[in-house]
């Protein structure tokens, strides 16, 4: 990563995601006895937000989609703002901000689609996946190598992990 993206990153308090194609691999399916759409997730990316939020930063989702095992799924992790069924998301983005009492430089927004660009363009650190659209990556500074799901937002956390020298709390052995 490039110098000026890694002092970009190092000033960032507040991370958030939009859902699908980011935290998800893109796919959804109807599951007819909940009525809801499924949604699967990377568990190397789910401890990279917990590793976020035990090293006090604050993290948030914006997603256009809203259901009970999205909500679930980020409740469990400790996510600190979720934003459902928000089809405008710079309401949203400047909500989290208000709470989180920073401001575009110490952001970090991650999407993968045309209604993102708006974020991602005011994000004082922006990232988009491998495998979204040549557009949408136009906006960013920073592609991951990884595809939404496959630990794409753990790509961008080890970077910041890296930048702000920020280590996992694990015990060896004594
Ligand atoms: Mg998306």
């Amino acid at each position: 990563m490039k110098p000026e993206l890694i002092d970009k990153l190092k000033k960032i308090k507040l991370f958030l995601f939009d859902v699908d194609g980011i935290l998800t691999d893109g796919k959804i399916i109807w599951d007819s006895n909940n009525n809801e759409f499924l949604r699967t997730y990377h568990i190397r990316d789910g401890y990279g937000l917990r590793l976020l939020i035990e090293g006090g930063y604050k993290v948030g989702i914006i997603s256009g989609g809203d259901s009970k095992n999205v909500r679930k799924r980020f409740e469990i992790l400790g996510a600190h703002y979720m934003y459902l069924g928000k089809l405008d998301k710079r309401e949203s983005y400047l909500d989290a901000q208000k709470k989180a009492g920073v401001n575009d430089s110490e952001t970090l927004y991650m999407g993968d689609e045309l209604f993102d660009t708006p974020l991602l363009n005011k994000a004082g650190f922006s990232a988009t996946v491998a495998d979204t659209t040549d557009e949408v990556k136009s906006y960013v500074d920073y592609i991951t190598t990884k595809h939404g799901g496959h630990g794409a937002v753990r790509e961008v956390i080890d970077h910041f992990r890296n930048a702000v020298d920020l280590k996992a709390n694990i015990k060896d052995f004594e």
